[in-house]
């Protein structure tokens, strides 16, 4: 009897084993695979986000599409996947790789192909057409079958049907459509790239080709403002305009958005700020940051060889300091910057990039190289730059009339003859108030010898009590010397 009762508890034990089994499975088997899940997900996450990084596309990730949608890879209907906010491919996930390597998006600088450079093709991308969008051909509504179907340019936004999509199409010139007048071609950046290798910077010959209503738009959006929807309007600038000229300014500061302007011709550039007070006041003081600058100048201002003579002096001597310590090594140093710039040549033709106005009065200047504004009648080491050689008669030059002297020289070379006394300078004339307009391209300028590269922009030259005043607004390029102060309060006080 003793004996049948004794394995009862081992009976007991081994039925709790059981339970506590069953309970361990079914407590940890879930857990397993929500963790096992969430592990998936994760990597698959990490592996997305890896494209998303790698790509030429703008993929962003969206749980829902707003309109019915179909991947461009496999062509079924998708309710989630990832999208590219400048071309405008939609994909599902399981697609995403596929369509990253078979899809190019808008190339916002062209290869360096001459043949490219005139002719930019058509970019069709099929499906997922705009709703309301009408084909080119047939002049029937596009996008209305429930499928995978018809054409977008993503660049001039037409778009065309299957059916009435021929070869001619393929290769026919896109003219960017609708907002032709507001993109940055793919070329135009291509171009200002050869240009820049080639020490050229004639952008206006460039921006010619455009036509006269070109007049590129610079986007200037804040992501972060009005409950994110920042996001999606920088997303729709990037699809209608060049992503090149759309920035989220939480990611790039406007200082340096704006830089995009100095690549445009003078004038030509409008910026739209999309965001509420805070963003509109950061980008107006971006603008003043890069629009006015302003020097006192005691002595003389000048733009051309004797500036650039300066500014690669100026260079070399940050480099090497030690070399320029003796003051006839420095004049020997000097001079070679003069020659070198003989064949440098980039001043030449100064009168065709710059206007220059005397007291309001537009002066038409002869072939010229340089412009020297002058406050004392001295320059460049004790020569009376206005008087030359003596040998003529001119006004009188006189550092207390509040008249400044403006003169031209025709190159490096007749500048070191005034220097000698050798020559006479091009005697533009005199005025009170001295406008100088850099209309295109890089200029060596500088105030009292201290040189620096300017990029297009107006100097207005006052006087400021005793001092001299000089305004620079238009894109500056090179941040060098400068003191930046509200225009209000640096009137003409003579
Ligand atoms: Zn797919
Ligand atoms: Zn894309
Ligand atoms: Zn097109
Ligand atoms: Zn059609």
């Amino acid at each position: 009897m003793e004996g049948e009762k004794r394995p009862a508890p081992y009976e007991g034990l081994f039925a709790d084993g059981h339970l506590v089994l069953w309970t361990l499975c079914s407590v940890l088997l879930p857990v397993f695979i929500t963790f096992w899940c969430s592990l998936q997900r994760s990597r698959r996450q990490l592996h997305r986000r890896d494209i998303f990084r790698k790509s030429k596309h703008g993929w962003r990730d969206t749980d829902l599409f707003s309109h019915p949608t179909y991947c461009c890879v496999c062509a079924q209907h998708i309710l989630q996947g990832a999208f590219c906010d400048c071309c405008g491919l939609r994909v599902d996930e399981g697609c995403l790789k596929k369509a990253d390597k078979r899809f190019h998006c808008k190339e916002i600088m062209l290869k360096n192909d001459s043949k490219a450079l005139d002719a930019m093709h058509h970019h069709w991308i099929r499906g997922n057409v705009p709703l309301c969008s009408y084909c080119v051909v047939c002049k029937q509504q596009c996008g209305s079958q429930p499928k995978l179907c018809d054409y977008r340019c993503i660049w001039c936004q037409k778009t065309v049907h299957d059916e009435c999509m021929r070869n001619s199409l393929k290769n026919e010139q896109c003219d960017f459509g609708e907002f032709r007048n507001l993109i940055i071609p793919p070329s135009y950046l291509t171009s200002i790239n050869q240009m820049r290798k080639d020490k050229k910077t004639d952008y206006a010959m460039l921006a010619s080709k455009l036509g006269k209503q070109w007049t590129p738009l610079i986007i200037l959006a804040n992501s972060r403002s009005g409950t994110n929807m920042g996001e999606g309007l920088l997303g729709e600038f990037r699809i209608l305009l060049n992503p090149v000229q759309v920035f989220d300014v939480t990611k790039t500061p406007p200082v340096k958005a704006l830089q995009l302007c100095t690549l445009l011709p003078y004038y030509s550039a409008r910026v739209l700020v999309c965001g509420g007070d805070g963003t509109v006041g950061w980008v107006l003081d971006a603008v003043d940051e890069m629009k006015i600058k302003e020097f006192t100048m005691n002595n003389y201002f000048s733009v051309g060889p004797d500036a650039l003579m300066a500014l690669n002096f100026h260079a070399h001597r940050e480099k090497a300091p030690s070399l320029f310590s003796s003051r006839i090594l420095n004049k020997a140093v000097y001079l070679f910057y003069g020659t070198k710039d003989c064949l440098v040549q980039e001043c030449k033709d100064l009168n065709k990039k710059v206007e220059l106005e005397l007291d309001g009065e537009r002066v038409e200047l002869p072939n010229l190289e340089g412009i020297i504004v002058l406050n004392i009648g001295y320059w460049g080491g004790g020569c009376r730059l206005w008087e030359g050689m003596g040998d003529e008669t001119y006004p009188l030059a006189r550092h207390d009339d509040g008249l400044l002297e403006v003169v031209g020289v025709y190159g490096s070379f007749h500048c070191a003859q005034i220097q000698v006394k050798l020559a006479n300078p091009f005697r533009i004339g005199q005025a009170h108030t001295v406008r100088l307009i850099l209309k295109c391209s890089m200029m060596p300028m500088q105030v009292d010898g201290e040189p620096w590269a300017q990029g297009p922009c107006t100097v207005t030259i006052t006087h400021k009590t005793h001092a001299l005043m000089l305004y620079f607004s238009g894109e500056q390029t090179d941040d060098d010397i400068s003191s930046t102060s509200d225009p209000e309060d640096t009137k003409e006080t003579e």
